[in-house]
């Protein structure tokens, strides 16, 4: 295919792609995108039945089936690491902020909201102007 044909047909699609997630994102009532919100949502259920114990006023000893893990709500980290990695919550510090009474949403990254989401699609991918329609740059000026 030659280059230019190519460049235009992935300026179209990419074009496409911002514009379907523009209007997805935009129009999406949840506080985080679709994918992490599903994460939240098996995480939650995997948080029912855990019992939590305070240590100190944000940090909780989670215990599930044998094991237990060490929450720390203010610095968003867990012994399981998966709440440090992920910068989403694990099931334990879901079932700490039931006991902390902490908006489950606020202990995820912003990388995640769906205001970081609308804003990652919201320029527009303009096509390759025509060849006769490209700015003609004088080598004798740019040593200038
Ligand atoms: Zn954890």
């Amino acid at each position: 295919m030659p280059i230019i044909a190519l460049l235009d047909s992935l300026q179209k699609l990419t074009s496409s792609w911002f514009s379907r997630y523009r209007h997805t994102s935009v129009a999406s009532n949840n506080n985080l995108t679709p994918t992490i919100e599903g994460i939240l949502r098996s995480r939650f259920t995997d948080a029912q039945g855990m019992q939590v114990f305070e240590l100190e006023s944000l940090e909780f000893d989670v215990r599930s089936r044998g094991h237990s893990a060490i929450v720390d709500l203010e610095s968003k980290r867990c012994t399981c690491r998966v709440f440090d990695i992920d910068r989403i919550s694990c099931a334990h510090a879901i079932a700490a902020s039931w006991l902390a009474k902490i908006d489950l949403y606020d202990l995820c990254s912003e990388y995640y909201s769906t205001m970081s989401w609308c804003m990652a699609y919201s320029e527009t991918v303009y096509p390759v102007p025509e060849e006769n329609e490209w700015p003609r740059i004088h080598f004798c000026c740019l040593l200038c």
